[in-house]
């Protein structure tokens, strides 16, 4: 029997049911999130573990931890540690592509120019800030950018069982299709020889182990970037798309392609949301934000195709000067709004993974 104010586990686990995940629908003890209590005295301890560093409730659940526990009668002190699980597919087969890689995230957009690789490397950057082992896979065939927007223009080497060696920058791992070709040479790509091409990139480069690879994936809904999807074992598919996308509904094509082939393949790939780029611009004189296109928000668009929101990036100047110096904006300019549009986007990514990946029930 415990002696009296004696502080018990039982005790801490019930005051952290008041806790909910607002987006997994479940207070954090039932999800299993809370791990590692000690207790000595009246002063406690305890890990609560998240399925992503890139939770964005992450602040708020800890405060609200050491509120409750603080309530309890003897408690004197609370020290919470945020940590992160990141959960992946599950049980990966040792012949299945990217064993290691627990999340595969494509980028795709209905048409060329939208940024779709300009989120690409923001994401991945945002993502590897919060402390996530992070890949970026330019499968942009048609014009891999990715090298030059993370200021990378080595060739990568090769480890001793012949398999490539990516390129780190900012914390990210990068392949690219551009490191293997000869500067300047346009490629045309068919079918079949997008779909080894991409498999060499999964698998003779050596990942390792990876919470996420972004792949940016070819522009539109034909050949390349289906045939892309079909090869690489993706998670989830984020969609760029700029204002212009929605009243030309080029976006709901794309939402409709990945649909159907999730369809035929017989294995969940959610869409885990829509991303709007160069939604509107951030006036430098006034601060205010000013639409561009008035009344064809990604929002409503996301809306109608019943999928996430993710959220809006800012048209900005910065971002194409900073993608052309080989800084992704996010690292050349941390606190502009672009920067925190990327990094909660980043937040509300990694929370619709771990959404689609809770067991259900
Ligand atoms: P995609 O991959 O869809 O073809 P890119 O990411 O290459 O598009 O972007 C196309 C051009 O637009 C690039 O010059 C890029 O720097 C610029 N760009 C992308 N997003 C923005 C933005 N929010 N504000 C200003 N320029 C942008």
């Amino acid at each position: 029997m415990p002696e009296q104010n004696q502080v018990t586990a039982q005790q801490i686990l019930d005051a952290l049911t008041v806790i909910i995940d607002p987006d997994l629908g479940r207070d954090i003890v039932s999800l299993g999130f809370v791990k590692e209590i000690k207790i000595c005295g009246g002063q406690v301890g305890f890990d609560i573990e998240l399925t992503t560093p890139a939770c964005p409730v992450k602040d708020r659940f800890k405060k609200q931890a050491e509120e409750a526990v603080l309530a309890i009668d003897g408690v004197t002190s609370v020290n919470v540690s945020m940590t992160s699980q990141v959960r992946g597919r599950e049980q990966v087969a040792p012949e299945e592509l990217l064993p290691g890689v627990k999340n595969v995230i494509a980028v795709a957009s209905g048409k060329g120019g939208v940024g779709k690789s300009t989120v690409s490397v923001n994401l991945a950057v945002a993502l590897a800030q919060t402390g996530a082992k992070v890949g970026l896979l330019d499968a942009d065939i048609y014009g891999p950018s990715i090298p030059m927007m993370m200021g990378t223009s080595g060739k990568p080497q090769l480890n001793s069982e012949n398999k490539i060696i990516p390129i780190e920058r900012f914390g990210v791992q990068i392949m690219s299709l551009g490191f293997l070709l000869p500067d300047d040479q346009a490629v045309v790509w068919r079918g079949p020889l997008v779909a080894g091409a991409v498999k060499q990139l999964l698998t003779d480069v050596d990942w390792g182990e990876l919470d996420y690879l972004v792949v940016d994936l070819p522009p539109g809904t034909g050949d390349a970037p289906l045939t892309l999807a079909q090869t690489a074992p993706l998670t989830g598919i984020v969609i760029v798309m700029t204002p212009q996308d929605v009243a030309l509904s080029i976006a709901s094509k794309s939402v409709a392609m990945f649909r159907k082939l999730e369809e035929g393949l017989k294995r969940p790939m959610p869409i885990l949301g829509i991303v709007e780029n160069m939604a509107g611009f951030v006036c430098s004189n006034c601060g205010q934000y000013h639409e561009v296109f008035v009344g064809a928000g990604g929002a409503a668009a996301a809306e109608r195709l019943d999928v996430p929101f993710l959220g809006a990036i800012p048209l900005d100047p910065g971002i194409s000067a900073s993608g052309d110096a080989g800084v992704p904006a996010i690292v050349a300019a941390p606190d502009s709004p672009q920067s925190l549009s990327f990094h909660e986007i980043a937040g509300r990514l990694a929370q619709q993974l771990s959404i689609t990946q809770m067991p259900k029930g």
